[in-house]
């Protein structure tokens, strides 16, 4: 190893030198301003990695680390090293500064490398250590690294930030008959013993999260294309499945990256293309540069594929390919950025991928994914802008949600309309060129975009991307004196602290069912009008969503309302039928549309409904409808008409994806005793349904549904059920949620009382499907007293869980409510957790971001107990 020049008799005397007794540690996690303070004091990083991998799955990972960096003025502050495997047994062997040893232990997750040790200009710091398990996806025969957000740190010691990029060389020494892959070319392969060492070639700078490696017993299948060579690892052992959809996956890859190398004008800088298929992988795909890891069941498909399972697959392989230049070859300075690399590689996956399958009708499926869940977060208290601040990356989780997932997608298509598809694509390729291999802003971006139009795009980002919530907009019908019909839409902020306005494209629907017109406008600040010439002779109803395009709040006027509760399934365009059933959700919500009339017009239309995706919207908004706003003594003469619509459905399905919707919407809803017979007989298996196959966990869920009916012998239903098992972790989860089911309340009580130990929570799928079962809506009005002690945990559960589990634990808790008190015990919490309660009573303030879900899964029930009455 090199030692550095520069390297004085000053720093031999500090060499040795700990953190003393008066310095406060380091803050845990990595913080922003950590992170803002490494990258303006240190440039040009470079990590040598070896790890020493044994076959057992329990045996350590050895590692060793030289990682080289420049300091570019002479070092005043310590410099924190990222490092956070566990303490017992220690993780950390060694660490040397610059040639020197030091005597340094992890503190809260960094290892802090004095000032004196450290030099102006190239440093070098060697560490042996022993990696952290759990990163590594260790199993049985194999490996593979998720470092994302911030894991690294937990595997290696390193600088856990993406806008410190690095180059990375890696050498795995692995069992013999092992394979291996990482973000480099394998670039030599030797034998240690009875072991292989292998080597990569150093890659290009890269952040911490998308460095990647692999290490198993691998099959590869290689393919060309292009003048390319692909790999794709796997451990699949159905040859002929491997045969089926080798070459459809190669194709795919390749005619992916040709459409992005077109689109974006540079060539992939990548180098190697190598993918590995990942068993039971959690996530879909993670776009490590080189080294794409996939879940292998949604790549290697069932001969029985739908259409749909194709289109996902072609989704996902031209998402994870966009990356490469998006969130790859450029990366967000920090993780409040995320959402830039996920709705690009989105927004370039349909570009790529739509066009292939022409048989689905891609306008829906846009509006039926992305708006209703949209609306869930961006309608309520609880909302939060797109871009959030995020002050350390170990609160990076709470970044994910249906605003990011659901609400950017909509945003960008409206910014793609707003400005154009060719000036869209020429800014993304200046901001490709300007950045690449570095790191950039949304803002950044937004600067390059606003230059190339006369659009004021800074004023349009903030609104939609740094403020909350969106827009409200009512239609105003009149008449003028000349007898003219004059339609316009009057937009407004919903919050009364700002008055933003919204700039969006709208496409309105209006006319007739037979003679429906469609209108393009883009709103205004505060009116939008309908041309004069543009009014259709007859104006049955104007429909402002109608296209699918516009995203806000719509108030219809009183007529249009009326006419297309009446006349939705008239409609002939299926986007218009679903953007109708969205929109008429909206005013259920807001109080403009009786409960019962919309269940009215849905078990009326759907007998006609043929696009599958406006059925499952239907279906799902008449579950909710059904179970939450309809008061049971309104409920209840309805019920039979609701299960022979839905039997009727099941009956009359021609694919087993709309059976099972149906079938599920049915055992959800059935409450009439000739149809809990029917649910009974199903799953005693003496009727059955043509067409509908029941695997193992579609019989547990009956038994759990008949058991929270009440059935008078669900006792032995639930036992019989638990007899039935073949798959041990099934059985598992069942025995878990069976007291949730008791019909003896003091065991439902206890049942709920032991999630007060962090342990008995570990499972939270099950803990979640326990809480909803004890807060079914048949059960709710002895449960109102679950409510306040688990919004008293949340904290907790917070502390202890997984980042998605404190808005899933409230959805459990809240979603089968809809009576004021509990409303009230939902209102009590907030106000006594007030920023003023909190202070008057010397606490601090209570977490803004649980604050936040409390307010959107309550929403629901905050409107219902407005809306149902009690009596
Ligand atoms: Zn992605």
């Amino acid at each position: 190893m090199r030692r550095h020049p520069a390297l004085g008799l000053a720093l031999l005397a500090a060499c040795a030198r700990v953190p003393g007794a008066g310095e406060k540690p380091p803050e845990p996690g990595i913080p922003l301003t950590l992170a803002e303070s490494r990258a303006s004091a240190i440039e040009n990083v470079r990590y040598q990695l070896a790890f020493d991998i044994p076959a057992a799955q329990t045996s350590p990972v050895n590692g060793r680390l030289t990682v080289r960096f420049v300091a570019k003025a002479t070092p005043a502050q310590p410099l924190q090293l990222d490092f956070d495997a566990p303490a017992e047994p220690n993780h950390l062997m060694s660490v040397a500064v610059n040639g020197k040893t030091v005597e340094l232990r992890p503190a809260n997750g960094h290892v802090v490398l004095p000032a004196l040790a450290l030099a102006k200009g190239e440093n070098a710091v060697d560490v042996a250590f022993v990696a952290g398990d759990v990163p590594l996806n260790r199993n049985p025969e194999f490996l593979y690294t998720i470092l994302v957000p911030a894991r690294a740190h937990e595997v290696f010691p390193c600088f856990d930030q993406p806008d410190l990029k690095a180059r990375y060389t890696l050498e795995l020494t692995v069992p013999g008959d092992w394979q291996a892959v990482a973000n480099g070319a394998e670039t030599s392969r030797e034998p240690a013993g009875d072991r292989v060492r292998i080597r990569f070639a150093e890659t290009q700078p890269i952040p911490t999260y998308l460095f990647a490696f692999a290490a198993g017993k691998f099959q590869i299948e290689t393919g060309e294309r292009n003048g390319r060579t692909f790999r794709m690892f796997h451990r699949e052992t159905d040859e002929k499945k491997v045969a089926r959809n080798r070459d459809a996956v190669f194709d795919l890859h390749a005619s992916a990256l040709k459409w992005l190398e077109d689109y974006s004008a540079i060539p992939y800088q990548f180098g190697k293309f190598d993918f590995l298929l990942v068993p039971s992988f959690q996530f879909g795909g993670m776009e490590h540069p080189g080294s794409i890891f996939y879940n292998a069941a949604s790549v290697l498909l069932d001969e029985s594929a739908t259409e749909n399972q194709m289109l996902n697959r072609a989704n996902l392989i031209a998402h994870e390919t966009s990356h490469m230049w998006f969130g790859d070859l450029v990366t967000m300075r920090w993780f409040n950025d995320v959402w830039m690399k996920e709705v690009f590689a989105n927004f370039m996956a349909a570009k790529i991928a739509n066009p292939a399958f022409p048989k689905i009708n891609h306008e829906l499926r846009f509006l039926v994914s992305n708006y209703p869940a949209a609306y869930s977060v961006d309608r309520t208290a609880g909302t939060h802008p797109i871009r959030q601040q995020l002050e350390n990356l170990n609160e990076a989780g709470s970044q994910y949600g249906a605003i990011i997932y659901q609400k950017a997608p909509i945003v960008m298509r409206q910014l793609e309309r707003l400005i154009g598809a060719d000036t869209m694509r020429d800014g993304l390729r200046e901001y490709l060129k300007r950045f690449t291999f570095g790191n950039a802003t949304w803002t950044d971006l937004v600067k390059v975009l606003d230059d190339r139009t006369e659009r004021d795009l800074a004023t349009w980002s903030h609104v939609w991307v740094e403020e909350a919530g969106r827009p409200l907009f009512r239609t105003e019908w009149q008449t003028n004196d000349e007898g003219r019909r004059q339609i316009a839409f009057i937009q407004r902020d919903g919050r009364s602290d700002r008055s933003l306005h919204w700039t969006e494209q709208m496409e309105v629907l209006l006319g007739t069912p037979n003679d429906a017109h469609d209108l393009l406008l883009e709103t205004k600040s505060e009116r939008t009008e309908v041309p004069d010439g543009m009014m259709p002779r007859q104006v049955d109803f104007v429909l402002p969503t109608g296209g699918g395009l516009a995203y806000g709040g719509f108030m219809l006027d009183d007529t249009s309302r009326e006419f297309l509760l009446a006349h939705v399934e008239e409609l002939k365009d299926p986007v218009a039928r679903g953007a109708t059933w969205i929109t008429l959700w909206e005013e259920m919500l807001n109080g403009l549309v009786d409960p019962a009339e919309l269940l009215d017009a849905q078990l009326r239309a759907l007998p006609r409904e043929n696009t599958e995706q406006n059925v499952q919207l239907v279906v799902s908004e008449l579950q909710d409808l059904f179970w939450q706003f309809l008061a049971e003594r309104v409920r209840t003469p309805l019920s039979a008409n609701v299960e022979r619509t839905l039997r009727a459905g099941l009956a009359r399905a021609s694919t087993s994806s709309l059976k099972s919707t149906y079938f599920s919407a049915f055992r959800n809803t059935v409450t009439t005793p000739e149809g809990v017979g029917f649910l009974e007989r199903v799953w005693r298996r003496t009727e059955k349904v043509p067409g509908l196959t029941l695997a193992e966990p579609d019989e547990a869920t009956m038994a759990l549904e008949l058991a929270v009916r009440s059935v008078p012998n669900a006792a032995a239903i639930l036992e019989e059920q638990r007899g039935r098992f073949q798959n041990p972790d099934r059985k598992a989860r069942f025995e878990f949620v069976m007291p949730a089911l008791s019909a003896t309340p003091e065991t439902r009580d206890a049942f709920f009382a032991s999630l007060a130990e962090a342990k008995n929570r570990r499972r939270e799928p099950w803990v979640t499907e326990g809480m909803s079962y004890l807060n079914h809506p048949l059960r709710a009005a002895g449960a109102v007293k679950y409510i306040r002690p688990s919004l008293d945990l949340l904290e907790e559960i917070k502390r202890s869980g997984d980042i998605f589990f404190p808005k899933n634990w409230l959805d459990a808790l809240l979603g089968g409510h809809n009576s004021p008190s509990a409303s009230t015990a939902v209102r009590a919490f907030l106000d006594e957790h007030s920023d003023e309660q909190q202070t008057a009573t010397g606490k601090p303030p209570y977490p803004a971001r649980l604050r936040r879900i409390v307010l959107q899964s309550a929403d629901n029930l905050f409107r219902a107990a407005d809306i149902v009455p009690t009596w």
